[in-house]
């Protein structure tokens, strides 16, 4: 029974990018998952807010995290991890840019793993953060394990969203993703996406090339092949609470895409 999920986050990938990127395994994983080019992320289309309303499947006017410096919630809403910890279902967590560590509130996840892209580089990063995923994934098998890929958006902002340089971090990524989603237990659904996109050396506007995110839904209750219409980034969470079998919190705004 496949209740346990595999997240990938490219930050910044747009999907025009894994057409183009040169890696063959893109269109393999395309044939294998449900796929769409053009769900929607929400404005500002910035790394912190995008990922706070994936991880809460609220607009990001409900949270208050308009920029990449957190802001404690008012009101404060159980995230995916928190509602999976309730039910006594374990969450790790892969990343290299630290202020992801805002995304849960202590004690929800078993494991944590950070690697600072700002000092290794995202391109060392993002190899290190994928091995350690996999052999967590390999002693532990969490229900829930999040993997953070940097490194297109850092090429982004060095030298220009789709680029030639920003392709080779996109390519790079899809590498990693073929390096753990071809050694994954049999029970993993895997979800793949961005926070954003980007445009020039930028994102956060209300752009298209910003807002447009890829998302893969890959495992035995989606249809290989299928598009996934009106998707957004909101969705992620309740998709993810389905497929393991716990309820959404029920502030949660996004709907479940199984
Ligand atoms: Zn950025």
């Amino acid at each position: 029974m496949m209740n346990k999920v595999l997240l990938i986050l490219a930050d910044g990938m747009r999907p025009d990018a894994i057409d183009r990127c040169g890696n063959s395994y893109a269109a393999t994983l395309m044939k294998e998952s449900a796929y769409t080019p053009a769900a929607r992320t929400v404005f500002p289309s910035v790394t912190l807010p995008c990922h706070m309303s994936l991880f809460l499947s609220v607009e990001p006017g409900r949270h208050n995290t308009l920029t990449n410096t957190y802001v404690p919630q008012v009101r404060p809403i159980n995230g995916l991890c928190e509602t999976l910890r309730l039910h006594k279902k374990r969450s790790a967590f892969f990343y290299s840019w630290e202020q992801l560590r805002d995304l849960t509130r202590p004690d929800s996840l078993e494991l944590s793993y950070y690697a600072n892209g700002h000092i290794f580089g995202y391109e060392k990063a993002n190899p290190m953060v994928t091995t350690a995923a996999i052999n967590h994934i390999r002693e532990s098998a969490p229900d829930f394990v999040f993997l953070y890929l940097g490194y297109p958006d850092a090429a982004g902002h060095g030298f220009g969203w789709m680029g030639k340089e920003y392709l080779e971090s996109v390519r790079e990524s899809i590498e990693r993703m073929e390096q753990i989603i071809t050694t994954l237990p049999a029970e993993y659904n895997v979800i793949v996406t961005a926070d954003h996109g980007g445009h020039e050396r930028m994102h956060g506007t209300e752009l298209a090339e910003d807002m447009t995110i890829p998302l893969f839904l890959r495992g035995e209750r989606f249809s290989p092949g299928a598009d996934i219409p009106n998707a957004s980034i909101l969705d992620i969470a309740p998709t993810i609470a389905e497929l393991i079998g716990v309820p959404r919190d029920e502030d949660w705004c996004g709907k479940s895409l199984v």
